[in-house]
């Protein structure tokens, strides 16, 4: 039985402490299994899952094998998302406090190229990226990967799912064949058997069970007819009432329907699909975290790498095929053992897929009607707060201080009434509690922030 103590590992002292001053006091599975092998530089498949600790798992054994000084990417993660990406740099630079010298940047599309040639050529030794970006840079000379030690696919099923697979071809064939490996994936399929056949030797697989306890999750399948899906969803809400949901759907276009009937029965709902551009995207996922929008209807790319916190209840609106993407989706409800409600609806020609699920999981999937869900008809989902859109951001040097002193100080609001600022490079956000809209609207329509005159604007 491997020791899920990070002291029992070949890693700095001070590696230890920065992890102890983290609250990482033991290793998760995931960390315990693969930690080992990955410190010993053996080539590793990974079968985990967003919260399950993967990214230190890969990035306490990068780190390890970092020269300080020498100015090169020595270790790339691709990932499929800008959000994950994010996540995963933010952990890494966690990861790295322990020493003082080691430099990160972040290669994801939806962002200028021509500070990240800067950063990349003031010298990184970790590159994290997404694929597409990280191609750009690779064909324009900014990127170079000869010595290259570590590379990590993060979420790689869902990187060929959403078509990456050339792509990634063409970045790993510019990598040394001499690298370490490290891929990990919520799934395993074929495509994923030989994609690493391909790229990696003799590589060690570790799988650690689902990070959910399937007593945490309550899960509940409505058989409908084909014409009622849209209003059970509603009943749905009525019943249940979950204060932050997201809906799952197959289509960008069943997103976009979904998202508009819920806000026609006064449900605050927001569709997050590959067609919106970054900046329609950005303002979504703020509007979710900030609390100004209860409900994404999502399809299962897009929800990809969102870094959601705690969601009461997971819907399918429609079921996946593979009962190993509705595990994975009903996964992002129930977390740190809150209880979590997975609600799915399916026609009767989908009741094979309510079998394998029930397969796959090796219990009964509990069926219902909808006609025996209570209806609160008079339920409504208004989110307590709104966003404004402010039109400057970093670029101006704004820091989330100067929103809130500007809001609490001349304009007059409580700061209980203020709810989190989100900073980007040309806007900022900031949720304002309903009640107190107009008043920080009329503020902000003659008054200052930091000396200027800011635009600002209510997003619906
Ligand atoms: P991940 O699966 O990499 O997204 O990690 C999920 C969360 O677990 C992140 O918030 C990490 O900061 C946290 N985490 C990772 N490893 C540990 C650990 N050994 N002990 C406590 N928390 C951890």
């Amino acid at each position: 039985m491997a020791s899920d103590s990070f002291s029992s590992l070949s890693i700095p002292a001070a590696q230890i402490a920065n992890l102890d001053s983290l609250g990482y006091t033991k290793m998760t599975p995931i960390q315990a299994q693969s930690l080992p092998q990955v410190l010993k530089g053996k080539d590793l498949i990974a079968k985990a899952k967003t919260g399950s600790g993967k990214t230190a798992a890969f990035g306490i054994g990068l780190l390890n094998n970092i020269n300080p000084r020498f100015f090169g990417v020595q270790a790339l993660v691709i990932c499929p998302t800008r959000e994950l990406a994010d996540q995963v740099g933010k952990e890494i630079r966690r990861l790295a406090r322990f020493t003082q010298n080691i430099k990160l940047v972040l290669l994801c599309g939806g962002k200028p190229l021509g500070p990240q040639i800067g950063s990349l050529e003031h010298g990184a030794h970790i590159v994290v990226g997404t694929p597409g970006r990280l191609q750009d840079h690779l064909r324009k000379g900014t990127l170079k990967l000869e010595g290259l030690k570590t590379l990590v696919l993060d979420e790689a099923d869902r990187m060929l799912d959403m078509g990456f697979f050339d792509v990634m071809k063409d970045i790993i064939a510019q990598t040394p064949k001499s690298r370490q490996t490290l891929l990990f994936s919520a799934t395993y399929p074929d495509t994923i058997k030989q994609m690493s056949q391909s790229i990696q030797r003799n590589p060690i697989t570790v799988t650690v069970e689902s990070e959910h306890k399937a007593s945490v999750i309550e899960q509940l399948f409505y058989e409908v007819k084909k014409h009622e899906r849209n209003n059970t969803l509603l009943a749905l809400f009525e019943h249940y009432h979950p204060e932050s949901t997201v809906v799952f759907c197959h289509t960008k276009k069943q997103c976009d329907e979904v998202a508009i009937f819920l806000r026609d029965h006064q449900i605050e709902a927001l569709a997050i699909h590959g067609d919106l551009d970054q900046r329609e995207r950005d303002q979504v996922l703020v509007r979710f975290a900030n609390n100004s929008c209860s409900v994404l209807v999502a399809t299962d790319v897009a929800a990809r790498g969102l870094d959601i916190k705690s969601l009461q209840a997971v819907i399918n609106y429609e079921l996946p095929r593979d009962p190993e993407i509705f595990v994975h989706r009903i996964g992002r409800t129930g977390r740190a053992g809150e209880k979590g409600i997975a609600l799915s609806i399916f026609t009767p020609s989908e009741v094979v897929r309510v079998n394998a699920i029930a397969d796959y999981q090796k219990k009964p999937s509990i069926c219902d009607v909808p006609e025996s869900l209570d209806r609160d008809p008079a339920f409504t989902l208004q989110p307590s707060m709104i966003t404004i859109q402010l039109d400057a951001g970093r670029k101006s040097k704004l820091r989330p201080g100067d929103i809130l002193g500007a809001l609490t100080g001349d304009a007059g609001l409580a700061g209980s009434q203020i709810g989190k600022i989100d900073i980007f490079d040309m806007s900022s956000y900031v949720a304002i509690e309903r009640s107190a809209l107009r008043q920080a609207l009329n503020y902000l329509a003659n008054g200052k922030i930091k000396g200027r005159t800011i635009r600002a604007r209510k997003i619906r």
